[in-house]
């Protein structure tokens, strides 16, 4: 999936555990799915599952390719984040908050892009991805011969 997303150049850490939200502010009856730490400027990232809001595949993939795409929305978190700093004091938590309403809602449209537009579901786009990766080896062996 990853490939297929343009994210092959990235080292990503993926994490499939139980989330601990203790503490954390969350709207009501929302289950946090999974998570994402981006660190654009080096292309890493960790993604974390929550292992306890999944039982099955498809919804795996679907949480899976949602994080993925926050990390293709990652120079948006480095603007985000460089406008925190340089935010007056107390509106930190208002750019933050701004920040990932519209950051949800452009995922949520690139997923319905995705869905939508070019029937790309999380699991076509894995197999796309594998796809892409076989591709790519077999003209690694072919210019080795
Ligand atoms: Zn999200």
């Amino acid at each position: 999936m990853m490939h297929a997303l343009g994210l092959q150049a990235w080292a990503i850490d993926i994490f499939y555990e139980a989330i601990e939200t203790k503490g954390r502010v969350r709207p009501e009856g929302f289950m946090l799915l999974g998570e994402c730490g981006i660190n654009e400027p080096y292309q890493k990232a960790q993604i974390t599952i929550n292992a306890r809001a999944h039982d099955n595949r498809s919804a795996l993939l679907q949480t899976l390719r949602h994080e993925l795409l926050h990390i293709v929305m990652g120079p948006i978190q480095t603007f985000a984040d460089a406008a925190r700093r340089h935010a007056m004091n107390g509106t930190e938590d208002l750019l933050s908050a701004h920040y990932h309403e519209c950051v949800e809602r452009t995922v949520l449209g690139l997923e319905r892009l995705l869905d939508w537009g070019h029937n790309l579901s999380p699991a076509r786009l894995a197999t796309k991805g594998r796809r892409l990766i076989a591709m790519a080896e077999g003209k690694k062996r072919r210019k080795k011969r």
